[in-house]
C-alpha cells in the first residue's frame, strides 16, 4: 500500500489498516499542529480509495480494525462515507471496527439521521482534536472552534451510538493561561460524556507560530512540574456522570496514565501527585515524539 505523505493514526489504531480517504486536513491552520503542512488539502474519489481498500484485502488475509485518515476524514459527505463503509463490510467482514478523524464542525453538517446511518453502516469511532476546554486558549492557537462546538458535536455523536474519544494537549495555554486551560478542560471532560478522552503534551515544531511565539517570549511553555501540575487541575476538576476511558499513552507525554473517569479519579491523582514529587517517572525529553 502506498501512502501520499506522512500518515498519522491516534496511538489505539496502531494495528488498524490505514486507509487515506482525504489527503491533509481542511482546516490546516492551527498554530501549534504541523502534520499536514506538506500536504495540499483535498478529497480522494471513492475509486481511488476502493483501490487501497481492495489491495488492502489482497496484501492482510485478517483485518479487525480499519482506520481513515487524514486529519478530518469526516469531512467527506455522508454519502460518499455509506459507500465506503459498505464496501469496508463487503471486502472484510472481519472487521469490528471503523475509525476515523474528524471535527467538530465535520459532525456538526451532517443531521442526526446521518449520524444513525454512519453507525448503521460501521462507523464505529471518531476520534476529535478538542485541545483545550478554554475558548480563549482555542482562539489563541486559531483552532477555528469552540469548546461549545465541540460539546455538541460530541453529545449528538455518542447519542447516534458512534464513540468518540476526545484529545487534549497539555501545555496548550503556556504559562499565562495554564490555570485556565486545565481547569475549562477538566470541566469539558466532566460534561461532554464522550468514551474515551486522550491527554497529549504540547511539542513545539520548529518553524510553527507557536515556536515563534516563543521565541519572542509572548508564549511561555511549561516545564515538566507545571505539566504535572496541570493534569492535577484537569483530573480534579473532570466530574464525569458516566464511564470516560481516559489515557495518556501518546510518545508526546511525560507520564502514562491510564483509567476510567469517575472512579479511578483518585488512584490517576496520586500517580500524578507521586511524579510531582519523582521525576524519575517522567519520560526523558528525549524519548518524546509527536
Ligand atoms: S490539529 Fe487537527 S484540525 Fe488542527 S491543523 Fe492539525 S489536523 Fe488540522
Amino acid at each position: 500500500m502506498r501512502y501520499e505523505g506522512s500518515v498519522y493514526r491516534p496511538p489505539s489504531e496502531a494495528y488498524s489498516l490505514i486507509i487515506q480517504a482525504t489527503i491533509g486536513c481542511s482546516h490546516n491552520g492551527c498554530t501549534f499542529c504541523p502534520m499536514y503542512w506538506d500536504k495540499k488539502f483535498r478529497t480522494r474519489s471513492f475509486d481511488e480509495i476502493y483501490r487501497d481498500l481492495r489491495e488492502a484485502r489482497r496484501e492482510h488475509p485478517h483485518v479487525r480494525r480499519i482506520f481513515f485518515a487524514d486529519g478530518d476524514a469526516l469531512c467527506l459527505a455522508t454519502d460518499k462515507l455509506l459507500p465506503l463503509l459498505e464496501a469496508v463490510k463487503a471486502l472484510f467482514p472481519e472487521c469490528e471496527r471503523v475509525g476515523i478523524y474528524g471535527r467538530a464542525d465535520n459532525i456538526k453538517r451532517k443531521t442526526d439521521d446521518e449520524l444513525l446511518k454512519l453507525k448503521e453502516a460501521g462507523l464505529g469511532i471518531i476520534y476529535l482534536g478538542a485541545e483545550s476546554g478554554s475558548a480563549e486558549v482555542l482562539r489563541r492557537v486559531n483552532k477555528g472552534e469552540t469548546p461549545e462546538d465541540m460539546v455538541t458535536a460530541v453529545h449528538r455523536a455518542e447519542n447516534a451510538g458512534i464513540q468518540v474519544s476526545v484529545t487534549f494537549i497539555s501545555g496548550l495555554g503556556g504559562r499565562e493561561l495554564m490555570e485556565q486551560h486545565a481547569i475549562e478542560t477538566g470541566r469539558m471532560i466532566g460534561r461532554m460524556g464522550a468514551s474515551y478522552v486522550g491527554l497529549m503534551t504540547l511539542m513545539i515544531a520548529p518553524g510553527s507560530s507557536i515556536s515563534a511565539d516563543i521565541a519572542s517570549g509572548k508564549f511561555e511553555p511549561l516545564n515538566s512540574r507545571d505539566i504535572m501540575k496541570e493534569l492535577e487541575l484537569i483530573l480534579i476538576n473532570a466530574d464525569c456522570k458516566k464511564d470516560c476511558v481516559i489515557r495518556s499513552n501518546h510518545a508526546s507525554n511525560r507520564l502514562v496514565l491510564k483509567g476510567v473517569l469517575p472512579q479511578d479519579r483518585d488512584r490517576l491523582l496520586d500517580q500524578v501527585r507521586r511524579a510531582m514529587e519523582d521525576e524519575k517517572m517522567l519520560r526523558p525529553d528525549k524519548f518524546r515524539g509527536f
